[in-house]
């Protein structure tokens, strides 16, 4: 795999400390070790492959051969709530501006390129003795051809060819810079935009149900408005509820 160019990260708005690692089983759980030792916000860990990288609801994230990095943030009111909305719409300038191909997103957080899921975004909350953080995961699919797959996700995965470093570093940027402009209208607007489930048949899986709908839209809040066969409609808060199309 191509060595990561680590200067790259100094120039961005806010200045990362990386770690490099080759393997590890999720960047996210070391993240959350470091940070409740104390660590910085800003430090980024960077791994090759995660032997057991992590998507929501406990799922699983295919992790060999892409990028796979989490980054501390500190928590702030004013955007912890869309966080995980504004890391996709990074995600998805990011590959855009490196492949110029165009990037969509799957509710909440899910990034497509021609079709196909080519990364996850895993956001979780944690405590440490200086305060309140957001330890965010993100994974790309890079140079991965099909079959390269694990078979269970080959329909559904996909991956971009981009230089990683750059590809890093582009996505830190935007995410930064949506961050600091804390401003929520860019946001809503950009992710209805770039929200390709509008209009759209899904079935909505919640614990112990499934259930066919169509999306009507999205909430001021980006929930996602769906209306069931049944006529009965619902404004779906992410956290317990999965898509599928
Ligand atoms: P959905 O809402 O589509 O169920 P999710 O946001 O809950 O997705 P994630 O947490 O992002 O899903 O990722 C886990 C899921 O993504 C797995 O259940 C699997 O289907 C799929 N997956 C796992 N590894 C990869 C990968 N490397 N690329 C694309 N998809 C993957």
């Amino acid at each position: 795999m191509k060595h990561f160019d680590v200067n790259a990260l100094k120039k961005l708005p806010h200045p990362v400390f990386c770690i490099h690692v080759e393997e590890t089983s999720s960047t996210n759980d070391d993240l959350k070790v470091l940070a409740r030792k104390g660590v910085a916000d800003y430090t980024l860990i960077l791994a090759d492959r995660q032997s057991a990288g992590k998507g929501r609801l406990g799922r699983s994230f295919y992790s060999e051969g892409g990028l796979y990095m989490s980054i501390l943030l500190p928590f702030d009111n004013a955007t912890a709530f869309f966080l995980t909305h504004i890391a996709a719409l990074a995600v998805a300038r990011g590959i855009e501006e490196l492949t110029g191909e165009g990037a969509l997103i799957k509710w909440v957080n899910d990034v497509y390129v021609r079709g196909k899921k080519v990364s996850g975004i895993l956001a979780e909350s944690i405590v440490s003795p200086r305060g309140r953080h957001i330890v965010l995961g993100i994974g790309v699919n890079l140079d991965t051809p099909e079959e390269g797959f694990p078979m269970e996700i080959r329909a559904i995965a996909g991956s971009i060819h981009a230089d990683r470093s750059l590809l890093a570093v582009r996505i830190l940027h935007h995410l930064f810079t949506l961050l600091d402009a804390g401003d929520l209208d860019l946001v809503r607007r950009e992710y209805a935009e770039r929200c390709f489930l509008v209009g759209k048949q899904a079935e909505v899986i919640k614990e112990n149900s499934c259930r066919k709908a169509t999306v009507t839209g999205l909430t001021e809040n980006l929930a996602l408005s769906v209306r069931y066969e049944s006529g009965e409609t619902e404004d779906l808060a992410f956290g317990e509820v999965s898509l599928r199309l």
